[in-house]
């Protein structure tokens, strides 16, 4: 049998217009699918009902037009898939590996600060800068009040052979190499929020794995988070892609791109004149 081409995604969330950094990672997407004789599939990461807008996915659809980047025609919307995660969750759960939360931020902050002026030390933090939950739920059942669901780690941990917990990390020159994950130093993480029956780390491992995927391409942003995209994968039986983490483009100021700050959106930048072929180039496509 024929080895299948490789199988790479872009996977945008519709909750603000696309920027330059957007473009950026689609177009080494194009690129390196092109190079490997692989396929492109677009994915709209919409789980967050609250944030994600219809106007912003049809402004995701006229941006990689415009830019002419070539996709395959089955657009996957997370949203439409609520089912397929929670069959996973189902599954973690029924191995006794997730367990119902029900504090605030502020109560996770509070229990933190109280722990911290008790032992006198800092309490660890996550590689984004954020406090390891407390645990302060651990061991209580499920009720009616709104709760969030989180993988225990630990047993998580226990429950997959440690040599297994490894990537193939690819560059643009296609070397590539082992890199050994360490999903311990996420904590407790969130696998369903409290509105919808999954996360970000859920849906993505569930997505990668039901559309195909062999090759992740995505920012240096999320590198550090496939560590906990490893181990679910090992925890539902699921194959784990080959990944490559391009670098964040800088604004002015040197701080990366983010829709939250307002960069100059793809739209902003076509109604100023601005070409797909300009843009190609600064972002150094030709
Ligand atoms: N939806 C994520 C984002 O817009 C990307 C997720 C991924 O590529 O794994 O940042």
């Amino acid at each position: 049998m024929a080895p299948s081409p490789p199988v790479f995604r872009f996977a945008p969330s519709p909750n603000g217009r696309l920027h330059l950094g957007h473009a950026y990672s689609a177009l080494v997407n194009e690129r390196l699918a092109a190079r490997l004789g692989g396929e492109l599939l677009l994915r709209i990461e919409d789980i967050d009902r609250t944030r994600c807008r219809p106007e912003f996915e049809q402004g995701i659809y006229e941006d990689l037009a415009w830019l002419g980047i070539e996709f395959a025609p089955e657009v996957r919307r997370q949203s439409q898939h609520f089912d397929d995660y929670r069959r996973a969750l189902d599954r973690l759960d029924a191995m006794g590996l997730v367990y119902p939360c029900f504090c605030s931020r502020q109560e996770v902050k509070d229990a933190v600060r109280e722990r911290e002026t008790e032992a006198g030390t800092p309490w660890p933090r996550d590689p984004d800068g954020a406090p390891l939950y407390p645990r302060t739920c651990l061991g209580q059942s499920a009720a009616d009040e709104l709760h969030v669901l989180r993988l225990a780690m630990d047993r998580a941990l226990a429950a997959v052979p440690s040599e297994s917990l490894s990537y193939r990390l690819f560059d643009e020159s296609g070397k590539e190499r082992d890199v050994i994950v360490d999903p311990a130093r996420w904590g407790d993480v969130v696998l369903a929020r409290k509105d919808v029956p999954t996360s970000y780390h859920l849906s993505v491992v569930v997505d990668d794995a039901l559309q195909g995927v062999s090759h992740v391409v995505r920012g240096k942003d999320l590198e550090a988070a496939t560590d906990i995209h490893v181990l679910l994968q090992r925890l539902l039986g699921l194959p784990t892609p080959r990944y490559h983490f391009h670098r964040l483009l800088g604004d002015e100021t040197g701080q990366k791109l983010a829709k939250s700050r307002l960069s100059l959106s793809l739209a902003d930048l076509r109604a100023q004149g601005a070409t797909p072929e300009a843009i190609r180039r600064q972002l150094g496509f030709t």
